[in-house]
């Protein structure tokens, strides 16, 4: 912009030197000749007298510095001081003499062939009708320029220099305030009251622009937060594989970076990722999976369709371990059932065979029939336990919530378990006070009976089982069952709510246990959000407690 107007300016000032200068010389080459044909008239009048009294004699005497015609009524040439009158032609139709012969007095100009000089002549008109002329040769305008061409020229020259010196301050002058111009708040410079519609008009774009963009990052802040929340990890890119957009866990990842790269190329890629995003890219669906830190995880990736045109692809990746792992339990227990169903069918099926072939002595029969009867008992608490069990797998519908004192539930349990207690010499206390709970009775109710069953079962001849209920000074309500048992090795203590885990197989299977005891406690401690804490000593015996959270307590 600046030289712009520094070319402009200097022209300006450049047109206005020269134009004045022109217009100057104009003014005084008129005022020049102006005064010369006043002159000339005053001679002419001077020369008039003279002739008019002395005749030709008179003009014949003179010795003017100027020249003098005699011009007669009809034009013919009495007299001239430079020429011969025989020689000139008749001078009648020359405009001087012409006016001058009509209106007494008059005057003209003519230039020279090469346009370098003008004679100006003044003519008067004598009381005879003749008249006389007189003339004098004046430069013209061309070469008074061409004369005074070199102060002309310096003084151009100057106002050159002073016109650029001008001009670039002028147009530094001019533009600084418009290159400091506050672009944020534009009507704050008021220098040019011309730029005000400017102005006006870029303070209002400002502040559409402002609007735009808080509305913009708004929405960029809030697809962030929501990307950011996800524990899927999120991907999109263009066609070109520039990541648009991504969250902190698909850079974790995707990526071995800790920033998002700005090509997908532009890092290492997981191979699973670059091959769902070249799928998608193609316009198909893309899966894979891929195990990282021990853990499972899946990529999808989708082609992004505009007018028919893949022009990006999204792409997830989810952690599916505990999908994965549950459907690993789900294998492994239906492999479990499967065996353990096939223990006690195989036993009752080989007892039948050997009573139908009539290889069981008579007397051995109702031995037999009891093995029999003991294992089917033993299938029904299996079924029974599976049966709770996927209950709880399901949420447990149907169950209703309801206030339970658990202290009244646990002398219900206590009473029930007292003559299988009495048989293996054991004695059930209850201590503490009435505590009420919010849940589902028979769930809490197949707890505590799991928990004190599995106490009497491992416990040893006199020794005892304490039922406890106490509110923590953390919060919540505890219920824990203590005995002086046989307790749990170190090594199993982790594995013993897994389902189907015993410690000593044929042990449990001789008390009837069906290795789901403890893994029915834990997803009954579970549904009502509660903790379980499992103390156990070998040889001395073990307690697991059961902490309810501050919210189910009434
Ligand atoms: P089970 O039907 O075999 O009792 P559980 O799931 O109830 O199955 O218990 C799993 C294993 O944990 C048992 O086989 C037993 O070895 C051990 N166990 C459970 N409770 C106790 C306890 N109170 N004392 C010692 N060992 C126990």
């Amino acid at each position: 912009m600046t030289p712009r107007i520094f070319r402009n300016s200097l022209l300006v000032g450049l047109t206005a030197v020269v134009l004045s200068v022109a217009l100057f010389l104009g003014a005084l080459y008129e005022y020049d000749e102006g005064q010369v044909y006043a002159q000339l008239a005053a001679a002419a009048d001077y020369v008039a007298r003279g002739v008019e009294q002395g005749g030709l004699s008179y003009l014949e005497g003179l010795d003017a510095g100027s020249r003098i015609t005699w011009v007669a009524q009809d034009g013919t040439i009495l007299y001239d001081s430079a020429a011969d009158p025989a020689g000139m032609e008749n001078h009648s139709g020359r405009t001087e003499i012409a006016e001058a012969m009509e209106t007494g007095r008059g005057q003209s100009a003519h230039f020279s062939s090469t346009l370098l000089q003008k004679t100006l002549y003044s003519a008067k008109r004598l009381p005879d009708g003749s008249v006389v002329r007189v003339s004098a040769n004046k430069s013209t305008i061309t070469t008074l320029l061409l004369g005074m061409l070199q102060p002309v020229a310096w003084i151009v020259l100057l106002v050159l220099a002073l016109s650029g010196l001008l001009a670039s301050r002028l147009a530094r002058r001019i533009t600084k305030p418009i290159n400091e111009l506050d672009l944020d708040h534009p009507q704050r410079c008021r220098i040019y009251p011309e730029l005000a519609p400017l102005t006006d008009r870029l303070a209002l774009q400002s502040r559409t622009i402002r609007r735009q963009m808080d509305e913009l990052s708004a929405r960029q802040r809030e697809f962030a937060a929501i990307t950011e929340s996800m524990s899927e990890g999120f991907l999109l890119l263009d066609s070109r594989r520039a990541v648009l957009a991504s969250n902190r866990r698909a850079v974790q990842l995707a990526f071995s970076a800790a920033q998002p790269p700005a090509r997908l190329e532009a890092v290492n890629c997981r191979a699973e990722v670059c091959a769902c995003v070249d799928a998608a890219l193609a316009g198909a669906h893309g899966a894979r999976s891929f195990a990282d830190d021990g853990c499972s995880y899946q990529v999808i990736a989708n082609p992004v369709v505009a007018d028919g045109q893949v022009t990006g692809a999204a792409v997830l990746i989810m952690d599916v371990t505990e999908r994965e792992q549950r459907e690993s339990l789900r294998r492994e227990f239906s492999a479990n059932v499967s065996h353990e169903l096939k223990t006690p069918l195989t036993s009752i099926s080989g007892f039948a065979e050997l009573m139908k072939d009539g290889l069981v002595p008579p007397e051995k029969v109702p031995e037999f029939a009891g093995d029999i009867h003991a294992e089917a008992q033993r299938l029904i608490s299996l079924i029974d336990d599976i049966i709770r069990l996927s209950a709880l797998d399901e949420d447990a519908p149907g169950f209703e919530p309801e206030s339970v004192d658990l202290h009244a539930l646990a002398a219900e349990v206590l009473e029930r378990l007292r003559p299988a207690a009495a048989g293996q010499g054991v004695t059930l206390r209850l201590q503490g006070a009435p505590l009420t709970v919010r849940g589902v009775r028979q769930i809490l109710e197949e707890m505590v009976f799991n928990l004190c069953d599995n106490a009497i079962k491992y416990n040893v001849p006199d020794g005892s089982v304490t039922v406890s209920l106490r509110r923590p000074a953390t919060g919540g309500a505890c219920l824990e069952v203590a005995d002086t048992g046989v307790g749990i090795p170190y090594a199993h203590q982790s594995r013993v709510f897994e389902r189907f885990y015993r410690v000593d197989k044929s042990h449990s299977r001789q008390l009837g246990g069906t290795g789901l005891g403890l893994s029915i406690v834990k997803h009954a401690a579970q549904y009502h959000g509660a903790r379980l804490e499992l103390q156990s000593t070998p040889s001395k015996g073990t307690s697991i407690a059961v902490l309810f959270p501050e919210s189910t307590v009434l």
